[in-house]
């Protein structure tokens, strides 16, 4: 359980610190199950409408608007449809979605019969990465506790709506979070991405058309449909609806997750809930949505909202939400190594810029790392880089590719020190930042 900061907005951790939220008679005790009844009382549309309203955007790292997503599966389908919930939370910096699978795992049930019905699906999946495979046996408990009351499986609610949902684990590889390779693994193939299109909603699990979301995302809808889009889109700017879970690691005090309004001052996540840099060190960079984004400058962080649009604008991601926090000390050779070492070992190997390309910028990095790098591989990687970025079949290469560029940009200076022939100055404290 976690306690409320002063500063937070709780929506879809609203029963994070309420002791028997995993079972159903505490989510009944807490308004469980009421946004379904309400939600099988309106038209499908009018349910997709009211997501759309809401400005609720993917919280696993595209940020693609939910509603819009919902609305791209055909009415009509000679196939079965199906809901998805991508559980496959491995982004190095983030660890939010453990916590809804932990406290609040029938908020992750009811979202996914809501979208159900929504969609005109009979039949869903939660897929768990397999490193939380200790939190199956919990979704397993309530998902035998939502069918033995009638919330899972066939006439739900009396109301001639049937769906019923099923847990899975993955075997512990990051590319399976895309969501194709997602599919191919829950079907019992390898897990690696399709060629797009078709885009699931038109041919996805099993062929047919598949709406996948992220937990938290899944998570957000009842509270949607029980007070309005219009009241979830009010927390935070135009086009960024909503709250979302923020994990804030690194160099702080105080490291945790958070659920903050979209627009909250990156300043004042830092400064007032992460109670500020440690040994009152100064601020040299900000990882601001997972290990996959390109990093910010301090002057930069400093000022920035974290909401998707602005972080955009400084030429970076709100991503999944994983905020690393790196002080003066950070050696910035080491961290990209460190970003590196974790993509080279997760691609799967499919595609060739990011196969080889993930591979060299390792040997390279841990060259200059070791104090025997080679002057032609600064402008090197950053031509490797440019040329995995867009040229993958997954979002895998642009991972590897964009934290490191920003990097060369940002910080160039330090690998030309590191050429200066000596072993890295700054010492080991990189491996606090959040990469494994
Ligand atoms: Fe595999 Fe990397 Fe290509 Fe993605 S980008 S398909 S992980 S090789």
């Amino acid at each position: 359980m976690t306690k409320p900061h002063p500063l937070e907005t709780r929506v879809v951790s609203r029963r994070f610190d309420q002791p028997d939220a995993h079972t159903l008679a505490g989510y009944l005790a807490s308004d469980g199950f009421r946004a379904l009844d309400k939600a099988l009382a309106m038209a499908p549309e009018a349910v997709i409408e009211e997501v759309k309203a809401s400005g609720l955007r993917g919280r696993g790292g595209a940020g693609f608007p939910t509603g819009l997503k919902w609305s791209f599966v055909p009415k009509q389908s000679p196939r079965e449809k199906y809901v998805l919930c991508n559980a496959d939370e491995s982004e190095p910096g983030t660890c939010k979605d453990r916590l809804i699978l932990e406290y609040d795992p029938f908020a992750i049930i009811e979202g996914m019969l809501i979208a159900g019905h929504a969609i005109g699906a009979r039949r869903g999946y939660i897929y768990i990465r397999g490193e939380y495979r200790y939190l199956l046996d919990r979704m397993e408990r309530a998902l035998a506790e939502a069918r033995a009351a009638g919330y899972v499986g066939k006439n739900i609610r009396g109301r001639g709506f049937d769906f019923e949902l099923h847990a899975h684990t993955g075997a512990g590889a990051y590319e399976c979070g895309e969501e194709s390779a997602l599919m191919e693994s829950l079907e019992g193939k390898r897990g690696i991405p399709r060629l797009k299109p078709p885009f699931p909603a038109v041919s996805g699990f099993m062929g047919g058309p598949t709406v996948i979301n992220n937990v938290e995302t899944l998570a957000s809808v009842p509270a949607i449909i029980l007070n309005g889009g219009a009241w979830f889109a009010a927390f935070g700017p135009p086009k960024n609806g909503g709250t979302r879970l923020f994990c804030l690691s690194g160099h702080v005090r105080q490291q945790g997750v958070w659920e903050l309004p979209l627009g909250f001052p990156l300043r004042k996540l830092i400064e007032d809930i992460g109670g500020g840099l440690r040994d009152g060190a100064r601020l040299k960079a900000v990882v601001p949505g997972g290990s996959s984004t390109p990093l910010l400058p301090a002057d930069t962080a400093w000022n920035i909202h974290l909401d998707f649009d602005s972080v955009a604008k400084a030429s970076s991601f709100l991503g999944s939400g994983g905020v690393v926090v790196l002080d003066e000390s950070t050696c910035m050779v080491k961290f990209a190594l460190r970003i590196m070492q974790f993509y080279r070992h997760e691609s799967c190997g499919w595609c060739v810029p990011c196969r080889e390309g993930t591979q060299w910028l390792q040997t390279s990095l841990t060259r200059f790392h070791n104090g025997g790098g080679r002057a032609a591989d600064v402008d090197l990687m950053k031509e490797v880089s440019e040329n995995i970025l867009g040229r993958t079949f997954c979002a895998l290469g642009d991972a590897a590719a964009m934290p490191t560029l920003s990097i060369l940009q940002h910080w160039r200076q330090e690998f030309l020190d590191h050429l200066a022939g000596k072993p890295c100055p700054f010492g080991a404290r990189t491996s606090a930042a959040g990469a494994h």
